[in-house]
Parts: structure tokens; C-alpha cells; sequence
């Protein structure tokens, strides 16, 4: 077997991160067969990986089963001791992870750089929530019981994660389920398997024992086969796509495994006639344009009331006018590419299909002339609320703005979704604030803000935005099942 190493990132301290290899049982394992990692600023190879398929992923298996007694009777403090060297291997060598992340997906370094605190972040939670997965004991339903409640690892674990945050949807779900003594199989998207697998060798470096984490590269259709069905998995967890979610799910069923799914939504970005107009457009930035518009909880459907419509409007064109868009390993930008060809073409089809029905171009509306994956940065006015772009998630650089009258009217639209992750309202009211905050349909409302993704808080969505939650003390619950001890005292 021969094992190929890709070094073509700039500005690395350390090659030996960008791996070739995928990493099972503890060992780096390579194939003649080979998937390559494009940069999608330039289409230029940054390394490639192995084309494994449905045996390595069943070894994969294998070896996080064999290593679930080991690590599970570990203490707490000693799991939390791995994971918090983990992150802090993670911090050390931020940059390095911030250019290989650039390098694949595209971002701009400052948002790679910022991705890779996050993601560290989740590992540091979790070692600390590691000593505190305490269980209960119950005033008992006869004199001669004992009930305890056990809250039990649920076993091994099997993730599938997307491209878009190529570490922190990893350590979102590798925090929590080694913190109570889970081990993992890792699918990263075929698209960044180089963050993955860097990670993957932080991890053995921190002391991760062989079998734990295991992170496996290739074709998603068999190895999903196998994270899905094989039985000795005991919890699904994926990131990605609402309808690739839904059908994973569905298989995994046949071996009634515990499921959580991260999906898409379609985010409302609501602005009152009372916003503070600043605040709103620093607000829709953060939201709609980091990533270049590729993240899950992106505003998607901008409602604007009449009053301060044409003010809103302007002032967002004028800021998304001047983003700079370019590759991140080359300059400081604010926008990097598109992810694919595809994603480009989604954009530009929600753009006509808006135009077409009778909206105006404030700003962008074209690609860019950086490169075949650039677009630019595009806000558009006078959009219908059945239009292509209110009605599905473009996971572009694209703003565009519904005018609104009433409270009612926005909450409505704003609630006539299949998905439901996360919302946005800005408003000066806060009786409206609360009032809004507790009708919207999702997972996540952002108050007068517009980032609002952390570690301490749950992460998750309703509707068909998917089921459980990541980060947070409420994290740890999707990796542990309850265990009812009933003692005889007699
Ligand atoms: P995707 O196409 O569903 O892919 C996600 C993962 O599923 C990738 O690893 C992909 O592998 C894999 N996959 C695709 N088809 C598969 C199959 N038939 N069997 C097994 N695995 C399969 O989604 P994406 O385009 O990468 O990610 C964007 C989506 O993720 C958006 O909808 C976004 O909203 C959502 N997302 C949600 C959250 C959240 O927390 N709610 C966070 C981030 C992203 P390959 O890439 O190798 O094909």
C-alpha cells in the first residue's frame, strides 16, 4: 500500500499535519486509490487522501468497539485530561490549522483562524463537563426499593460531518462523546478531509488512545452504508443537508440506533421600524455573509418593515458593496469562493428567479472576476415572499429583502418554513423582542445579534432543521442513555 503525503499549503510549520492517510485504530492507513482536495479559490490540488470504502469503514467500527471498554472505565478526569490537551494541541498550533482549513474550503483566514478557536473551544467544554455526568437517586415507590438512575455512555459513536466548518462540526460531537466514555467513527466531507485528519493526528499527539476517534476518508454512499447500518454503532450523528440527513436517518432505523441530525434552515433576519438601523446591518453582515453565505444558521429571508425599509436597505448594500472578496491564503479578505460549481449556480438561479418576479439589484447580482467560484456579494429589494429564495436555503452571498407591515405579518412569514433553526430579530422594543422570541418556530433566536453560535449554549434546530442539541451541558445528553438500577432491600 503505498502512503502519499500532500504538502502544497503555504506557510506551514508543519507539514506532517497535512496527512494523506486516514487514520483507524490508531494507525495511518493509506490506498492506491486516491480522492484529490481542491483549493476552490483556485482549483489548484492541496493533497489528497484515500478512496477507502465499506471494509475499512466495518475495521473502523471494529476498532472503536474494542476500544469502548477501555476508555469508558477511564475516570472522567482522566477523559477530561486527553480532550483539554487535545484542544490545547489545537490552539498551538492554530495557524497551521487555519491554512489547511483556508486551503480546502476556502474561507478567509481570519474566519479559519477564528473556526479553529471555536472548534478547540468544544473540546476544552467537554473535558470540563468530563468529572460532572453524575446520575440521580429517587425517592423510591415502595419501602423496600432503591431506584438509581445511571446515565450510561450510549456506545459507539458514527458522525458524518459537511464541509463548511471542517473542524468544529467534528469537536461539536467528539467533545461530549468522549467525555463520557463514547468512542467514534468520523466521516468528514469528502470536499475537506485535510482539517479532519490533522485533528486526527493533534488527537494522537494528545494521547488519544488507538480506537477512539477514528476518522475514515472516501466515497460517502458505502461508508454511510455501513455508519448507518451496522449494528454495533449505537448512536448516528450528522451534520448536513436536511434531505441526505432524513435518509440516513431512515436507515438507521433497521438497528434503532439514537440519531441526531444538525440540518439545514432557512433563517428569517426580521428588522422593526424601531432597530437600531447600525446595529441590524452589523448584525445581517455577521450572519448572511460570513462563510460567503455556507452556514447553516446564515439568514436566508430578510423582512423589513416599511418605516425603516429604504434606510436598511441602503446602508446593507453600501457595507456588502464593499466586502473584499479574494483567496484567503493570499490577503486579508472579507469574502473566499463558493464551495462548487453547484453552489454558484443555486445563487444565480435565486437571483433570477427573484428578478424575474420583479426585484431590483441593490448591489452584486454577478459572478466575480477573481475566479469561477467568486460571486459577488448580493443584495436585492422588492422580493416576493413565495420567491425561490424565501422558499429554500441558498447557502450563498445572497440578501434579500421582503417589506413588511405589521408584527403578525413578519412572524407569519417568518414561520412558513419546513425548517426552523435559527431567527434573527432586531427591535428596540424588548416586549416584541420577547414576544418574537418565544413564537418564531426554531432552535435559535439571536436578539439584536447576529452571531450566536458558542460552546455554552445548545446548538440545534426544530422542525425539519433536525433533533438534539450540540454544545453545552445539554450536549453531553445526546451521547448517554439512562439506566434504571431497581434494588431490592428487603
Ligand atoms: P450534504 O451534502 O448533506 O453532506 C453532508 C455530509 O453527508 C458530507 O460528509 C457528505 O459526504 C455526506 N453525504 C452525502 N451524501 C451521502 C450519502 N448518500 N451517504 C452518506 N453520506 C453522505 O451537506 P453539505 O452540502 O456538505 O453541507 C451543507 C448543509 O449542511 C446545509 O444544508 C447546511 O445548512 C447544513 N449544515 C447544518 C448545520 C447544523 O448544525 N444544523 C451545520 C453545518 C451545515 P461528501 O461531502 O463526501 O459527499
Amino acid at each position: 500500500m503505498t502512503v502519499r503525503r500532500a504538502s502544497r499549503i503555504p506557510g506551514l510549520q508543519r507539514d506532517d499535519l497535512v496527512r494523506g492517510e486516514a487514520f483507524i485504530d490508531g494507525a495511518w492507513v493509506g490506498a492506491e486509490s486516491r480522492i484529490s482536495v481542491e483549493n476552490p479559490a483556485d482549483g489548484l490540488v492541496v493533497g489528497d487522501v484515500p478512496d477507502l470504502g465499506a471494509g475499512e469503514a466495518t475495521q473502523a467500527v471494529t476498532a472503536a468497539q474494542d476500544a469502548m471498554p477501555g476508555w469508558q472505565t477511564l475516570t472522567g478526569k482522566a477523559r477530561g485530561q486527553v480532550l483539554r490537551r487535545w484542544s490545547e494541541l489545537m490552539l498551538a498550533h492554530a495557524e497551521d490549522l487555519a491554512r489547511i482549513m483556508t486551503a480546502e474550503q476556502g474561507k478567509p483566514l481570519a474566519e479559519a483562524r477564528g473556526e479553529v478557536a471555536y472548534a478547540a473551544a468544544f473540546l476544552e467544554w467537554f473535558a470540563e463537563e468530563a468529572r460532572r455526568v453524575n446520575g440521580d437517586i429517587l425517592t423510591p415507590h415502595a419501602s423496600d426499593k432503591r431506584l438509581t438512575v445511571l446515565r450510561r455512555p450510549v456506545g459507539v459513536v458514527a458522525a458524518i460531518t459537511p464541509w463548511n466548518f471542517p473542524l468544529a462540526m467534528i469537536t461539536r460531537k467528539a467533545g461530549p462523546a468522549l467525555a463520557v466514555g463514547c468512542t467514534m467513527v468520523v466521516k468528514p466531507s469528502e470536499l475537506t478531509p485535510l482539517s479532519a485528519l490533522a485533528l486526527a493526528r493533534l488527537g494522537q499527539e494528545a494521547g488519544v488512545p488507538p480506537g477512539v476517534f477514528n476518522v475514515i476518508t472516501g466515497q460517502a454512499a458505502p461508508i454511510g452504508d455501513v455508519l448507518t447500518g451496522d449494528p454495533r454503532i449505537r448512536k448516528f450523528t450528522f451534520t448536513g443537508s436536511t434531505a441526505v440527513g432524513k435518509m440516513l436517518a431512515a436507515r438507521c432505523m433497521a438497528t434503532v440506533k439514537r440519531v441526531s441530525l444538525e440540518l439545514g434552515g432557512n433563517a428569517p433576519f426580521i428588522v422593526f421600524d424601531d432597530a437600531d438601523i447600525e446595529a441590524a446591518v452589523d448584525g445581517a453582515i455577521a450572519s448572511k455573509f460570513r462563510n460567503t453565505g455556507q452556514t447553516c444558521v446564515c439568514a436566508n429571508r430578510f423582512f423589513v418593515q416599511a418605516g425603516i425599509h429604504d434606510r436598511f436597505a441602503a446602508a446593507l448594500a453600501a457595507r456588502v458593496g464593499g466586502l473584499r472578496l479574494g483567496p484567503g491564503l493570499i490577503g486579508a479578505f472579507d469574502q473566499g469562493p463558493l464551495i462548487d460549481a453547484r453552489a454558484v449556480a443555486k445563487v444565480r438561479a435565486h437571483i433570477a428567479d427573484a428578478v424575474g418576479a420583479g426585484a431590483r439589484i441593490l448591489t452584486g447580482g454577478q459572478s466575480a472576476t477573481v475566479g469561477p467560484l467568486f460571486f459577488q456579494p448580493t443584495v436585492l429589494v422588492d422580493v416576493r415572499p413565495d420567491a425561490l429564495v424565501n422558499r429554500e436555503e441558498t447557502f450563498g452571498p445572497l440578501a434579500a429583502i421582503t417589506r413588511f407591515e405589521t408584527e403578525a405579518e413578519a412572524i407569519r412569514m417568518a414561520n412558513d418554513t419546513s425548517t426552523g433553526l435559527a431567527a434573527y430579530v432586531f427591535t428596540q422594543d424588548m416586549s416584541r423582542g420577547v414576544r418574537l422570541s418565544e413564537t418564531l418556530e426554531c432552535g435559535m433566536v439571536g436578539l439584536n445579534a447576529g452571531l450566536i453560535s458558542t460552546e455554552v449554549a445548545p446548538f440545534g434546530g426544530v422542525k425539519e432543521s433536525g433533533m438534539g442539541r450540540e454544545g453545552s451541558r445539554y450536549g453531553l445528553e445526546d451521547y448517554l442513555d439512562l439506566k434504571l438500577v431497581c434494588a431490592n432491600v428487603a
